[in-house]
């Protein structure tokens, strides 16, 4: 076991991880990172990043990313690139393990993001940048005048459709079923809307490359198992994300769907509750506060909605002040 209890330990190195390491490595927390073994998280299988403020030409996801990195260095982070199997209570802190050694923290903050679901094709990580994406929000632009193919049914699928019909000439909406899940009144924007075509009960089965690039989608409809060749620049798969949230086996309260559940996500279930609390503890609650005291949490484990960049920075931002001022409180 290392020796040292140590201020904040930080669980993930995306935008939120590195994010919350940059503030509490200048308020001279000393904090520790463990990055696991994506280092870098979902930016990392990006290419051009155009919508992070800063950036007027548009940065590279990985570049942003080392980027940050070594930010969070120049404060004195020190980073572990080793994942985390386990975090418990134990006393007045707690342990993490990394499967080779366990570290005591009295606080932690899990960044640990979420991962886009993917269909499993074979060619889906070479494809990645190269006419398959999993944002239509950042990618939809280099998509101008070219024939884009989002697969889903959810919100997402209907809100990357629609986003996709600003820049696309034609945007195929592929689902698996005669019926969508999103709400009404997205289903009803897609439905309404010329430049999108919709493809009920249907699959893609191929995602076919010319010089590894993306050319064409072999499509199956399920019922009559008939397929289709077209042509395709692009491929959005909006069919849902999975929080990496499994190895805090019930550590924390996540709800239905693994999300991690804080303080910011209750508040808005119920505004008075803050009130009520500040009213009898004389502070605000903090709002990346975790079901466990001095636990914190941030960035797209928690965010089921906006999933952006930045988004997930400000998450950091705030998880890193909130441990700061639980610390203070707790001296
Ligand atoms: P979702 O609601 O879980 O929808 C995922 C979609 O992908 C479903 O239609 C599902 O099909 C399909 N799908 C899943 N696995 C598939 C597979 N292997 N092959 C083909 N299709 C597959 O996910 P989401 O759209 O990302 O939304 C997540 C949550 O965020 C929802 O609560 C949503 O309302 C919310 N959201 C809100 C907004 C907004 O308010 N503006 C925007 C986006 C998302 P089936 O329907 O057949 O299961």
């Amino acid at each position: 076991m290392a020796a040292d209890l140590l201020n904040v330990i930080i669980i993930g190195s995306g935008p939120s991880g590195y994010t919350a390491a940059i503030y509490l490595a200048r308020a001279r927390l000393e904090p520790v990172l463990f990055s696991g073994q994506e280092i870098g998280g979902q930016l990392m299988y990006t290419t051009e990043v155009e919508n992070f403020p800063g950036f007027p030409e548009g940065v590279r996801g990985p570049q942003l990313m080392m980027g940050m990195r070594k930010q969070a260095q120049r404060f004195g982070t020190k980073i572990i690139d080793r994942k985390v199997l386990s975090v418990a209570k134990e006393g007045d802190h707690f342990v993490v393990n990394d499967g080779k050694e366990t570290y005591r923290s009295k606080t932690v903050i899990i960044a640990t993001g979420a991962t886009s679901r993917m269909l499993g094709l074979p060619n889906e990580t070479q494809l990645l940048g190269r006419g398959l994406s999993t944002c239509a929000v950042c990618d939809a632009a280099f998509y101008r005048d070219r024939v884009a193919y989002v697969v889903g049914g959810g919100d997402s699928a209907m809100e990357d459709a629609l986003a996709l019909t600003k820049f696309a000439s034609e945007v195929f909406l592929v689902h698996r079923r005669s019926e969508f899940r999103a709400s009404r009144i997205m289903q009803e924007r897609v439905l309404n809307h010329e430049k999108i075509t919709v493809l009920w009960n249907t699959e893609v089965l191929e995602m076919q490359t010319e010089n590894e690039v993306l050319k064409s989608v072999v499509l199956r409809n399920v019922e009559t198992k008939e397929t289709v060749t077209q042509p395709a620049d692009g491929v959005f798969y909006a069919i849902g994300h999975v929080p990496q949230t499994q190895f805090l086996n019930g550590f924390v309260q996540l709800n239905s769907e693994g999300y991690i559940v804080t303080n910011l996500v209750l508040e808005q279930a119920s505004a008075d509750q803050a009130v009520k609390r500040f009213n009898e503890q004389g502070r605000l609650p903090f709002v990346t506060q975790t079901s466990v005291d001095g636990v914190f949490a941030a960035g797209d484990c928690v965010d089921f909605r906006y999933r952006q960049a930045v988004t997930a920075a400000a998450y950091g931002t705030m998880a890193a002040l909130d441990a700061e001022r639980w610390l203070e409180q707790h001296e």
